[in-house]
């Protein structure tokens, strides 16, 4: 376990709404969100500013509403109003552990949450509040691994971290393929060429344009979201600098 302090300032965390399913179809896991809503908590705690974007995939995802027939700019509205749905759980969750969060949104719900203003949120952020990104880019046929990498650049965030399933990226799907390797280290160019499956194109372009660094790590594994966040290096990190390596 790492010890001491973190290693950095800013994050920008990014939580796929499969991630809130626990064992369940459809839906939140409430014991899963308290779980890593004090993942959060914890992380608040050593003094990093935290921003959240949360995913609407366990509610609706709009590709595959409209795969089922519905007109596809309709069908994201729903999967950004999922995201909404999501964030407001998360931070009854954040503030039931004494957090203080605010879900802005880039779709306006005045009754509900605050508009994403950039200033505001940098704001919140510099007071300890978690400011959690609701409804993704605001914008049909965009992902919340673009609002992330999007807002992560915005907000000056050191670095973005995705939380998945499984221990990083590796060359094929895991649960699929016994022979699938696990890297440590890869470049945006490498994620691009080869495929992987790390984030939407859009996303991985944003962060390697803008010279945002990426960890993916397993959210599974109770405190490696810490252990990061105090430097150990866990699950697969891309960067512009970096290059393939495998473990
Ligand atoms: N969405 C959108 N624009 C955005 C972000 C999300 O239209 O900028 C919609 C889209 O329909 C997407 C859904 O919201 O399928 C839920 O987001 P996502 O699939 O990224 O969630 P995750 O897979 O992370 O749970």
């Amino acid at each position: 376990m790492a010890q001491g302090s973190p290693v950095y300032r800013r994050i920008l965390l990014k939580l796929s709404g499969e991630a809130l399913l626990g064992s369940h179809q459809y839906g939140i896991d409430p014991a899963v969100i308290r779980r890593v809503a004090s993942e959060i908590s914890e992380t608040v705690s050593l003094g990093v500013q935290v921003g959240l974007v949360i995913g609407g995939g366990n509610i609706f995802r709009g590709a595959g509403l409209a795969e089922a027939g519905m007109d596809r700019v309709t069908a994201d509205h729903m999967g950004m109003l999922a995201t909404v749905i999501n964030a407001l759980a998360m931070q009854d969750a954040l503030e039931r552990l004494g957090v203080t969060a605010r879900v802005m949104s880039a779709l306006q719900i005045h009754e509900v949450c605050e508009d994403y203003i950039r200033r505001r949120a940098i704001r919140h952020l510099e007071k300890g509040r978690v400011a959690i990104f609701a409804a993704g880019t605001g914008n049909p046929f965009f992902t919340t691994d673009t609002a992330a990498s999007l807002r992560a650049i915005e907000i000056g965030a050191d670095v973005l971290i995705k939380a998945t399933k499984v221990d990083g990226v590796y060359s094929a799907d895991p649960f699929k393929d016994p022979t699938a390797v696990r890297y440590r280290t890869l470049s945006f160019d490498q994620v691009l060429t080869d495929k992987l499956n790390v984030m939407d194109a859009t996303a991985i372009v944003m962060c390697r344009d803008n010279a945002l660094p990426l960890v993916v790590f397993n959210l599974n594994n109770p405190g490696d979201l810490v252990r990061i966040i105090k430097g150990d290096v866990l699950g697969t990190s891309v960067s512009n600098e970096l290059s393939r390596t495998g473990t």
